[in-house]
């Protein structure tokens, strides 16, 4: 089976100043460096974005974001663009996550929009997909996930997606405590991984890396790794604290 590098990444959210996402940031980088068999990704608030990247420079960390706009500049009042990311020292970007759709208006086709846009600008995409509570006891996670990866990745190419990272982030699992089961998990991704196979390519699907997301913490992430098609997790509560986070960049014990 192809090997892939398990990326454990932190989603800040809207928490923490840029003096806070700093010192986070540096206590973070002396906690995980030396770390070489996981990669590490954090995304703070983009006003914090220059500080951390200032912090987090020479160790093994990777700066994120938590979302952009599809345009390259432009009149777009409180927007962030590709560029803007990148310069500001940015090598991931969250795309889709399931508060931007819940509380933004975020849909798949402005999704497929900011992914094309990312993926132009150098940007590495964590496309976020997940169904809400009454869609799985309504037995709809597998078509709910299949027409969110089908939109969000309509009229790509095999070599457009080759930086993709694809994160299940079950909705009734983000915040809530409520964790997927491990079993839950693994047949997820290993459908999502499957559904990739036959729309994109056998061979990027398994190169594909494919997070966990939701309700992740130091007391579930070693079960959820264990998993086959799990690859890494995206956390958001467990990332804000810089021991917490370590623990789980630190899963294999
Ligand atoms: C998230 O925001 O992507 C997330 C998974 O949050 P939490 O870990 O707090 O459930």
């Amino acid at each position: 089976m192809q090997k892939r590098l398990p990326l454990i990444a932190g989603n800040w959210k809207m928490y923490k100043t840029g003096d806070e996402a700093a010192q986070t940031a540096k206590r973070l980088k002396e906690l995980v460096s030396g770390v070489s068999d996981v990669e590490v990704m954090i995304a703070p608030p983009f006003t914090a974005l220059c500080q951390v990247a200032v912090e987090i420079a020479g160790g093994n960390i990777a700066l994120g974001a938590q979302n952009m706009h599809w345009e390259s500049e432009g009149a777009y009042t409180g927007e962030i663009a590709p560029g803007m990311l990148t310069a500001a020292g940015c090598r991931y970007v969250i795309l889709g996550h399931s508060e931007r759709r819940q509380y933004f208006g975020e849909t798949d086709q402005s999704v497929n929009r900011k992914i094309r846009a990312a993926v132009a600008a150098g940007l590495k995409p964590v496309f976020c997909i997940g169904e809400s509570e009454s869609q799985r006891e309504a037995g709809q996670t597998f078509s709910v996930l299949d027409k969110q990866i089908q939109n969000g990745l309509e009229s790509f190419l095999l070599q457009d997606l080759e930086s993709l990272v694809v994160a299940y982030e079950p909705v009734w699992a983000i915040g809530t405590g409520k964790t997927a089961t491990k079993e839950q998990a693994q047949e997820v991704h290993a459908h999502v991984r499957q559904r990739l196979a036959e729309m994109i390519d056998s061979g990027f699907a398994q190169k594909l890396r494919i997070l966990y997301g939701g309700s992740v913490k130091p007391s579930n992430v070693k079960e959820l790794m264990a998993m086959p098609d799990v690859d890494g997790a995206l956390v958001g509560g467990a990332s804000l604290d810089p021991e917490t986070f370590s623990q789980l960049v630190h899963y294999q014990g």
